[in-house]
């Protein structure tokens, strides 16, 4: 099928045109003529798959028709982090080059000041961020009862950050009379129940079977000791063909330490993660885009929907909490056809996480060892899956067979004496926070502070008070979902979301001296 067949109006044509494309991806094709006739549409697409496209293009054509009011935006795109929605800000600006559609991007960690002035003009098209969103229209900025379109984009994600009551109390405000796309890269019980409550008689439309690693990507998975993770990195970038790379943390903490080690031997990197300001994560991402940086040291907020062409591979330092996080860390590379590189370091511990991103995946990871570092002993992890599996020799996804590994042998990686020197700081700090972080997922006292912190909150979830105690819950593969928020999109919470454990919601009596938030000043922070 061409473009042109789909029914959008010459104008949307001409940009599609200009942006190289020939063909509508398959969720485009299917999804496009339902929303250009108005209906409800359920679309179970992961990104890459040209989701973004197939809301943008036919909504520009909807909304060209029609003026804007000071204050009352017409449609509402609403994504779940900051960087999803200025990725879907710039599509409207290359797809609606051809029209005078006014746009508004409402994200945290930047001036409000700008974001009020803009919807004081009146704008056709609001990306925002629930908590941003609703801040600004808790203080007057935004009308919602001319809303015509909404679209909740990466609702599992939404979900897994807790953003589910901000979306509930948003979808409440809007008129009954709208349409509205709905789209999720994975449909777990819960998110078909939102679906069932916001959508009116949908398009069901699904591409791809959820959490299908691309068939362009060449993974492996090497196992190293938790102390020589990083000198199992700088090997792999130092002999793998790396042009530009993600280097996924599962933690905030843990993505600086990396920038730093990585910096101080001498590589190209840069750091992305939600306590950053949003200035620097846009700066940063941008100069990863232009090819200024070379590594990307992150966190889960750039594993989805990302999308920058042509990264050459994709590292996960640590292996994801959640399997489906691997799935959309590696998807970063092997985009558009191309071919791409993923690399795992697990230790011990990671036996059963590994275990259970292998059996989403439908396969094994092949095992690879790292030249001069020593592969541990599997049996030494906690989990069934770490004594199960051992690294098969020779198991490089480039087939290249290697001899044994041995720390200091004579193919061993070598590092400029000044490197070397420079390094031990950054890792006795790592090491010295290493024994906290499997055991302690909650929040640190910190963090729960900051989240009190209004102008620090930006993309929190509130209404805690409100929110209900529930079961514990289930993906679609019957896995329990995490339940702490996601707490990548800012230093931002205040709650968990619609999933407050009961003790929460008990009166609280004077703790003993040991139970104080400060005794919890220091504990890390998960973020996926
Ligand atoms: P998305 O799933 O929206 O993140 O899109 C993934 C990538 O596919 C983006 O780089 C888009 O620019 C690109 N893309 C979208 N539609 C098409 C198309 N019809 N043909 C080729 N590439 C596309």
């Amino acid at each position: 099928m061409l473009f042109s067949e789909i029914g959008l109006g010459p104008e949307v044509l001409r940009a599609v045109e200009d942006a190289g494309y020939s063909q509508p991806t398959p969720i485009q094709e299917k999804a496009i003529p339902w929303v250009l006739q108005g209906r409800d549409v359920l679309g179970c697409a992961q990104t890459g798959t040209g989701k973004t496209a197939s809301f943008t293009l036919p909504m520009i054509d909807i909304l060209a028709s029609g003026r804007a009011r000071a204050r009352m935006p017409r449609s509402l795109i609403l994504e779940p982090t900051r960087e999803l929605a200025a990725q879907v800000a710039e599509n409207f600006e290359v797809y609606g080059k051809y029209h005078k559609l006014n746009m508004a991007l409402l994200i945290g960690g930047e001036s409000f000041g700008d974001q009020i002035k803009k919807l004081e003009r009146g704008v056709d098209v609001l990306i925002a961020t629930p908590g941003r969103m609703m801040d600004l229209f808790d203080r007057g900025n935004i009308l919602l009862s001319d809303i015509k379109i909404l679209v909740i984009d990466e609702a599992d994600r939404m979900l897994d950050m807790g953003f589910i009551p901000d979306i509930e109390r948003i979808v409440g405000l809007l008129p009954k009379m709208r349409q509205t796309l709905f789209f999720s890269a994975t449909m777990p019980p819960e998110i078909r129940r939102l679906a069932d409550a916001f959508l009116m008689n949908p398009r069901e439309i699904t591409v791809a079977p959820p959490a299908s690693p691309a068939a362009t990507v060449t993974q492996a998975v090497a196992m190293v000791r938790g102390e020589d993770k990083r000198e199992a990195l700088r090997h792999l970038l130092r002999t793998e063909d790396v042009k530009n790379a993600f280097i996924f943390c599962n933690r905030k903490r843990d993505v600086a330490i990396l920038h730093q080690s990585l910096t101080k031997h001498g590589f190209n990197a840069g750091a992305l993660h939600g306590d950053m300001v949003q200035s620097k994560r846009t700066e940063t991402l941008e100069q990863f885009r232009q090819g200024e940086i070379a590594l990307l040291c992150c966190s889960d907020v750039a594993a989805r929907g990302i999308d920058i062409a042509g990264v050459s591979h994709v590292f996960n330092f640590d292996v994801p909490h959640h399997a489906d996080d691997y799935v959309h860390r590696i998807g970063r590379t092997g985009r558009a056809g191309k071919t791409g590189r993923a690399f795992m370091l697990a230790t011990p511990d990671d036996g059963r996480t590994l275990d259970a991103i292998e059996k989403l995946i439908g396969r094994e990871i092949p095992r690879i060892m790292i030249d001069g570092l020593e592969t541990p002993d599997m049996s030494e992890g906690e989990s069934e899956g770490g004594r199960r599996r051992r690294p098969a020799r020779g198991a490089s996804p480039r087939g290249d067979a290697k001899g044994p590994r041995r720390r200091g042998g004579s193919d061993a990686p070598r590092e400029s004496q000044a490197a070397v020197e420079a390094a031990p700081q950054v890792e006795e700090v790592a090491e010295a926070r290493r024994p906290e972080r499997a055991e302690r997922p909650e929040r640190s006292g910190r963090d729960r502070d900051r989240g009190r912190n209004r102008d620090s909150r930006a993309d929190a979830p509130r209404d805690v008070a409100r929110a209900e105690t529930r079961p514990p819950r289930q993906d679609d593969r019957g896995e329990p979902r995490r339940r702490w928020r996601d707490e990548d999109d800012g230093p931002s919470v205040v709650g968990f979301g619609d999933d407050v454990p009961a003790f929460m919601l008990r009166v609280a009596r004077p703790a003993p001296r040991a139970a104080t938030p400060e005794t919890f000043e220091d504990a890390d922070t998960p973020e996926a």
